[in-house]
C-alpha cells in the first residue's frame, strides 16, 4: 500500500480504518517500557508518605510552637528514598534529548557543543563560590572576567559600550529598546512611537517593542527572503523610533542592505536595533558597528557556547553605539578615549553615567555564563572565532545542498545560505505536513529541527547544524531527514502517527501551552484503589 523507502514497516493493527486514520501499533510490553527506555509515573504517584531520604530525629512532645496553628493534615510531600529519587529524575532525564546525546538541529537556537573546559573554569571556587555583596576588593578576579569579556564583545562587534547584565536575548532586546526610548526622550522626541519589524523576525522582537511601549508595524520581505528596503525607506518619518532587524536574518540570509538601511533610518531620526542571535554566523568576519547598528544583543548561549536552559542560566549582553551608550543600564562597561575599558558599577559618580535608564537586574548578570563564554573566546582566539563562523556557514550549506533535491528549499536560488538551511513543506504528499516530518525524525533518533518558523515560509523547517558537528554526524542527520522526507513525499501513512519509539507520541501542544495543568490533585479514593 505505502511506499516505504526506509524499509521500516510497523505492524498495522487497525488497517480497516483506511489509510487516513490507520493506527499503527508497535508490540506493547507489559510494563509500558520500551527496551531500556523506562516509563515513569509522577513523583506524587510513587513512594509513600512513610519514606524519606533523610533520617530525622523524633519530634519531642510539647515542641509545638505554632500557637495553635498546627497543621491538621499531612503536608502531602512525596516520600522517596534516595535511590528512588535518583531513579525518578534519571528516568525523566532520559525521556529528553540533549546536546551531549547528538546533533540538535534547532534553527535559530544555535545548539552547539558546550566545551568541558568552560565547565572547569566556571567551577573554580574564585568564580563559583563568591557572592555579589562581597567587598569589591575580594572579587577583583571576577570583575576582571566581566571586564575582559566586555572588552572582547566590544571589539568583536566594533561597538562602543556593553551592558552585561541582561539575562537572555529577549531581555537584551528590552535593554536595547529601553535605551532607545531613553535616548528619544532625552532628545524631546518621545512622541516617536513606531518600531518597524520585518515579517521574518523572531517573535520576541515585536513582543519586546510592544512591551517597551512602542507600536509595531511589519516590513515585508522580498521574494528572495530579505527585508524589502524600498518599502522600509518609504515608511520612515517623524513617528519612527527604530527598526529591529535580524542579521543574518531568520531565513538564513545576510541582509546586504543593512548599512544603507541604517543610514536611511539615522537620517530620518530613528535608531537601528539588530537582533544579534545569529552573530555566530559572522563573528570575526563582520563587525555590526560598521553596519551602523545602535544596539544589539548577543546570546552567550548561542554564539559563545554556554548551555541553554529554561530561561534560567542565559545571558544576553547588549552592545551599544556611542550615541546610545550613555543611556544603557548599570552596571555598564565602556571604552574610553584613551582606549581602556572600564566597568561602571554604581552611579555614585553621577557624571560618569548620569543618563542611564536604570538597572535591569539586581547585580552584575550571569557570572557562570561570563566565565564559560570568556573561556570559549580565549580558547578559540580571534582566528578561531572567525573559523567558527566559517564552519557554521559551511555546515549549513552542506545540509542545504544535500537535501534540496528532496525538500523544497525556497531561497536556495538566492545563493549560499548563512548558518541555517531553510526548507518548506511544499512538495510533500497531500495531507502530509512539516509536523509529520519532525515527528518522523524523532523515531530516527534526532531532535527535530525548528518547525513553522520563520513565518514567511509555508511549513518552514529551519536546520542549524552549527560548527561543532563533524561531517560524519551531518551525513547521518542528512540521511535520516532524507529518509523521512521521502516517506512524507510518498504518502507513507505510518508517518502520520509517528513517533512510534518515543515515550510519548503526539501531544496537544496548544492545549498544554494554553491550559497547563500545574497542580497535582490526589485522585478520588475509588480511582486510587484501582
Ligand atoms: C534565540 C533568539 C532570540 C531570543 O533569545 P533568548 O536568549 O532565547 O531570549 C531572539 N531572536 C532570535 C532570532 C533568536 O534566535
Amino acid at each position: 500500500m505505502n511506499m516505504n523507502p526506509s524499509g521500516w514497516r510497523p505492524e498495522i493493527v487497525n488497517p480497516e480504518k483506511g489509510a487516513d486514520h490507520a493506527t499503527f501499533e508497535i508490540f506493547r510490553t507489559s510494563t509500558g517500557n520500551k527496551a531500556l527506555m523506562l516509563e515513569e509515573a509522577l513523583i506524587f504517584e510513587i513512594g509513600s508518605d512513610e519514606t524519606t531520604g533523610v533520617d530525622l530525629p523524633e519530634i519531642g512532645a510539647g515542641a509545638n510552637r505554632l500557637g495553635g496553628l498546627s497543621r491538621e493534615r499531612p503536608i502531602g510531600l512525596p516520600g522517596l528514598s534516595e535511590p528512588e529519587t535518583v531513579r525518578h529524575y534519571t528516568r525523566l532525564s532520559r525521556q529528553n534529548y540533549a546536546i551531549d546525546l547528538g546533533l540538535f538541529p534547532l534553527g535559530s537556537c544555535t545548539m552547539k557543543h558546550n566545551p568541558r573546559l568552560n565547565e572547569k573554569m566556571a567551577r573554580l571556587p574564585g568564580f563559583a563560590d563568591i557572592h555579589p555583596l562581597q567587598p569589591v576588593e575580594t572579587v577583583q578576579g571576577a570583575l576582571g572576567v566581566i571586564n575582559e569579556l566586555a572588552f572582547w564583545l566590544i571589539d568583536l562587534t566594533g561597538m562602543h559600550g556593553v551592558a552585561m547584565s541582561p539575562k537572555a536575548g529577549a531581555h537584551g532586546e528590552l535593554c536595547g529598546m529601553l535605551a532607545i526610548k531613553a535616548a528619544l526622550e532625552a532628545r524631546g522626541e518621545g512622541h516617536r512611537k513606531v518600531v518597524l519589524v520585518p515579517e521574518s523576525a523572531h517573535g520576541t522582537n515585536p513582543a519586546t517593542a510592544a512591551f517597551a511601549g512602542f507600536t509595531v508595524e511589519d516590513i515585508p520581505a522580498t521574494a528572495e527572503g530579505r527585508v524589502d528596503t524600498a518599502a522600509l525607506k518609504a515608511r520612515l518619518g517623524p513617528d519612527i523610533a527604530a527598526v529591529m532587524i535580524t542579521n543574518p536574518n531568520t531565513c538564513g540570509l545576510f541582509e546586504r542592505d543593512l548599512k544603507t538601511i541604517s543610514d536611511a533610518v539615522h537620517a530620518a531620526g530613528g535608531y537601528v536595533y539588530c537582533d544579534g542571535a545569529n552573530f555566530n554566523a559572522i563573528v570575526g568576519r563582520v563587525r555590526p558597528g560598521d553596519l551602523g547598528i545602535d544596539a544589539m544583543h548577543i546570546n552567550l548561549h548561542k554564539t559563545f557556547s554556554t548551555p541553554h536552559g529554561g530561561g534560567g542560566p542565559g545571558s544576553g549582553p547588549v552592545v551599544l553605539s556611542e550615541a546610545l551608550s550613555p543611556f544603557g543600564p548599570l552596571p555598564f562597561t565602556e571604552r574610553y578615549a584613551d582606549g581602556h575599558i572600564t566597568l561602571v558599577e554604581e552611579d555614585t559618580v553621577g557624571e560618569r553615567h548620569p543618563d542611564s535608564f536604570g538597572r535591569m537586574t539586581a547585580f552584575h548578570g550571569q557570572m557562570g555564563m561570563f566565565t564559560r563564554a570568556l573561556t570559549y573566546i580565549l580558547s578559540h582566539g580571534g582566528d578561531g572565532l572567525r573559523q567558527v563562523a566559517e564552519d557554521a556557514v559551511l555546515n549549513a550549506n552542506y545540509v542545504l545542498r544535500s537535501l534540496e533535491d528532496v525538500l523544497d528549499a525556497p531561497f536556495a536560488g538566492s545563493g549560499p545560505c548563512m548558518h541555517e538551511a531553510l526548507f518548506s513543506d511544499d512538495n510533500l504528499a497531500d495531507g502530509f505536513s512539516t509536523l509529520d516530518v519532525a515527528k518522523g525524525l524523532i523515531d530516527e533518533g534526532f531532535h527535530p529541527m525548528t518547525v513553522y518558523f520563520p513565518l514567511v515560509v509555508h511549513g518552514a523547517m529551519l536546520v542549524e547544524p552549527t560548527e561543532t558537528e563533524s561531517k560524519a554526524a551531518l551525513d547521518q542527520f542528512i540521511g535520516a531527514l532524507r529518509s523521512v522526507a521521502e516517506r512524507a513525499k510518498a504518502g507513507d501513512a505510518s508517518l502520520k502517527s509517528a513517533p512510534h519509539f518515543a515515550p510519548r507520541a503526539r501531544l496537544d501542544e496548544t492545549q498544554a501551552a494554553r491550559k497547563p495543568v500545574l497542580t497535582w490533585r490526589e485522585p478520588p479514593l475509588a480511582q486510587a484503589a484501582e
